[in-house]
């Protein structure tokens, strides 16, 4: 290939105009072979998949393990019990997944797409199903032309049954995480559902049925938000599936073993078209509709072995390393990968501690500041503190508040029991009276501690601060 071609071609095809758009048009019939990233993806779902449908029906004690009670309003997972008063750690859950998905964009563009992404995994569940029920791409492809008769009535049925059954079992397992897995069960086989669990019920089943069954390419195309604000997080070392065009062009097809010096690597067998499961063609550049699932590196190689070439003429670099412009260490060493790991690293340092020191009881407090003090009648000093004292453990349980730090320190709450639900948040108001002799400077630390009588270890403290007449 000249370099006059090389440079027409990098032209070419940084036209936007020549991106493979399917704008729906077309219903994509992928081909499926196997291959090493084939068998990723399968190795990814079942990873993700797997703990999905199964982690429900774990029990923890005489509980669901993995539980979010909303009536309850806590979320249970194992041993941990996370009230809203530790939304922190959601918050942080919720951060750290987006921060990981945009480090893992920087590194390798649509990775997450092409093996995570729901969207993606259902669809692959959906059109499997479909070759079960209808055959091979090819004559999936004949079906849909073919005019309504019984055996097309018969596949198409079998297709949606199988697609029912899977989309049912998807909305009850994700029911179960909120309503229980057998209750969820139970509720649809009864018809029990109240009206909450109806609408999620059949949301969810909707929502499954026709984006992974019918819209499928296109939500990652048009729909996914995600889709669409990725470009501002890769840049020219991000790793996509890329077809080395210096190896590839000008294409041309041939028989095996037989060398053509005038003609590049590429075949041109549209193997790695008619694998795509979003119908591009991945040699006409880089563009938005890859999801990088590497699927046509696959039929790639595979083509490439049986003509006797090296493979790797489809394969995930960046444009740099096409280019010879980079080294593969930029693929993570780079400032834009190496922030969202600090990031996503900072994050997870925080959801562990969160977890692991989060205590069973919480106080808060706020001291009276008007007035700051009062002057009392047997020459003391009191303070006021407004307290919320929250049981966040799986029982009801007895507190003592006390205050503590300063000589003679008296409170209302001395030698009194405080009895809370479980998850109750009680309000209590805290009265400390100092005598005036015993305050040395205008304002003097106190500590507040709220102790379980039945645990003395599950204590709280607060730090606060004791005010008096300026000295
Ligand atoms: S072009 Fe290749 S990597 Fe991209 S979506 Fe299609 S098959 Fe997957
Ligand atoms: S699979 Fe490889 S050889 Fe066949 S058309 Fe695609 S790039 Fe060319």
């Amino acid at each position: 290939m000249s370099s006059e071609k090389k440079s027409d071609y990098i032209i070419e095809h940084d036209d936007y105009t020549h991106w493979d758009i399917n704008l729906g048009d077309k219903k994509v019939h992928a081909r499926r072979i196997p291959g090493r990233f084939r068998n990723i993806r399968w190795a990814v779902m079942a990873s993700l998949l797997l703990p999905f449908f199964l982690a429900p029906y774990l029990t923890w004690g005489d509980r669901q393990a993995i539980l979010f009670d909303i009536p309850g309003r806590k979320f249970y997972l194992f041993d941990i019990t996370i009230w809203p008063q530790d939304l922190i750690i959601l918050a942080l859950l919720m951060l750290f997944a987006f921060v990981l998905l945009f480090a893992m964009t920087a590194i390798a563009g649509r990775i997450f797409c092409g093996n995570m992404c729901p969207q993606t995994m259902w669809t692959d569940l959906m059109t499997l199903i479909e070759r079960w029920a209808e055959g091979s791409a090819r004559q999936r492809i004949k079906l849909d032309a073919m005019p309504w008769n019984a055996e097309k009535i018969r596949k198409r049925a079998l297709k949606h049954l199988m697609w029912i059954i899977l989309c049912t079992t998807t909305s009850v397992t994700f029911l179960g995480y909120f309503s229980g897995i057998y209750d969820a069960w139970y509720g649809l086989f009864t018809l029990q559902y109240n009206v909450y669990e109806w609408v999620s019920f059949i949301l969810v089943f909707v929502l499954f049925y026709v984006s992974t069954g019918y819209v499928r390419e296109q939500v990652c195309n048009w729909i996914c938000p995600y889709a669409r604000i990725q470009a501002v997080m890769t840049d020219k070392d991000t790793i996509t599936t890329t077809y080395d065009y210096h190896r590839g062009e000008p294409r041309g097809r041939r028989k095996k073993g037989q060398d053509n010096d005038s003609l590049g690597d590429c075949v041109d067998c549209n193997l790695c078209v008619s694998v795509c499961p979003t119908g591009v063609d991945i040699r006409n550049g880089n563009q938005i509709g890859c999801i990088n699932c590497g699927v046509c590196i696959d039929a790639c190689d595979d083509i490439m072995e049986k003509v006797g070439k090296e493979k790797g003429l489809i394969r995930f670099m960046s444009y740099h390393e096409l280019e010879n412009q980079s080294t593969t260490h930029r693929r993570f060493l780079r400032p834009r990968p190496l922030f969202y790991i600090a990031i996503t690293t900072a994050t997870f340092l925080g959801i562990m501690y969160g977890l692991f020191f989060k205590s069973d009881i919480d106080i808060n407090v706020r001291h009276e500041r008007s007035p700051l003090y009062t002057l009392m009648s047997d020459r003391s000093i009191q303070n006021v503190f407004h307290t919320i004292i929250l049981n966040k453990t799986e029982h009801a349980a007895k507190f003592t508040l006390e205050a503590s730090g300063i000589d003679g320190l008296i409170s209302n709450l001395d030698g009194k029991i405080l009895e809370l639900k479980t998850g109750e948040a009680k309000k209590v108001t805290l009265r400390v009276k100092v005598p005036q002799k015993n305050l040395t400077q205008e304002r003097q630390p106190i500590t507040l501690t709220l102790r379980s009588i039945d645990n003395p270890e599950i204590f709280k403290v607060y730090e606060s601060m004791f005010f008096g007449p300026k000295r």
